[in-house]
């Protein structure tokens, strides 16, 4: 089962513990693992997979380079040994993945980028980019500028919210520990393994335990976390143990992991997400041709705008109506309602010579678009 589902994701996140990157006892890159990886990451993208690849290890490696061995660390001190092992981790991975002909883009994103709503369109679009030319983002937590307290576990979560970011349908954390038990196995030796979760209720939360304060994994609790998020964007979230060579084989071989199954389609998902933030009195008239291509599925032209009423952020969700002022769907609009204004009726071309900079040539994208809502 495991190997069909893995080859029908379309858009796969994958995110990477610490452990599985930093040789534990010295430090050191594990570079025969990473080895093994990057040709799975390869196979992946060969078969048409959109790759996206969420790591940890920064802090572990910085910490190892500047000499810091308590084990407790003060948030300045995280946060320069971020700043020094991103580099070396972003390093490794490169020259893992360029030996397989693989393209790599490094992003440091915050929560806030996830989830404020401007942020997150920005991010999407770059992301979709790098898609497109086919590279493979890597992506780690902006730690050097984190206000509050960095947790280790935290890329459960920002794994969580990307995979939600880009509309994947699957995120795989691969991390020590080969899926959730009904009771914290290291302490319980007859604790169960879970090997699916059709649904996320209290008791499968409650299963989570406590969070542990070991350094290389945020336990079960902040994975519980990430799969909250992920279902709910209608993507399937897998926890394996990717410590071994080949761990995306292995899966797809059958090994022991915990599937957490979606809530709704990424689709569906999104589009809830984009409809559950709307300024009724934000809108866009349309004419009537551009209601017909909206219709049809296409993403709204500036040129088919004849109006723009309220105030609005790049990135807030408006109303788009005809000139009868029925709503005909609504959507996360790319300009603010100043610029807006601007080139409304305009040909995306001219954008750049009225705004003075060149934006996006479509004004709500079909993709941030729910029609009929
Ligand atoms: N962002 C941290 C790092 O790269 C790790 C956070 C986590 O493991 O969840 O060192």
């Amino acid at each position: 089962m495991n190997g069909e589902r893995l080859q029908a994701a379309r858009r796969i996140v994958l995110k990477i513990g610490s452990a599985l990157l930093v040789d534990d006892a010295t430090g050191a890159v594990r570079r025969k693992w990473l080895r093994a990886f990057s040709s799975e990451i390869a196979y992946l993208r060969q078969r048409g997979q959109d790759i996206t690849i969420v790591s940890s290890g920064a802090i572990a490696f910085g910490r190892q380079e500047l000499g810091l061995t308590s084990s407790t660390l003060a948030l300045e001190e995280k946060q320069a040994a971020a700043a020094v092992g991103q580099i070396r981790m972003a390093h490794a991975w490169q020259e893992a993945l360029t030996t397989h002909g693989l393209r790599l883009a490094q992003i440091l994103l915050s929560l806030a980028d996830t989830e404020e709503r401007r942020r997150h369109l920005n991010a999407r679009e770059t992301l979709t980019t790098l898609y497109r030319f086919g590279v493979v983002p890597l992506i780690n937590e902006n730690d050097t500028v984190a206000t509050e307290e960095i947790r280790f576990g935290d890329n459960d979560r920002l794994a969580a919210r990307v995979a939600q970011m880009v509309s994947a349908d699957l995120l795989i954390l691969l991390s020590d520990i080969d899926g959730l038990y009904d009771k914290d196995p290291v302490l319980h030796p007859d604790a169960r393994h879970i090997s699916q979760v059709e649904v996320l209720t209290d008791d499968v939360r409650a299963m989570a335990g406590k969070p542990r304060r070991d350094y290389s994994s945020g336990g079960m609790v902040t994975k519980i976390e990430a799969a909250r998020i992920a279902v709910g964007a209608g993507c399937a979230m897998i926890i394996s143990d990717g410590r071994a060579e080949s761990p995306v084989r292995r899966l797809e071989g059958g090994e022991r992991c915990t599937w957490f199954e979606p809530a709704a389609s990424p689709r569906t998902a999104r589009k809830r997400w984009i409809a559950s933030a709307l300024d009724r009195d934000a809108v866009v008239m349309v004419d009537a041709g551009a209601a017909r291509a909206l219709l049809r599925g296409k993403s709204l032209l500036p040129a088919g705008v004849t109006a723009v009423r309220g105030q609005f952020k790049r990135g807030d969700a408006v109303r788009i109506c005809d000139s009868g002022e029925t709503q005909l769907a609504i959507g996360l609009i790319a300009y603010d309602a100043d610029a807006a204004r601007v080139i409304a009726g305009r040909q995306s071309q001219e954008i750049a010579k009225l705004l003075g900079y060149k934006g996006r040539d479509v004004l709500i994208h079909r993709d941030d678009m729910v029609v009929g809502a």
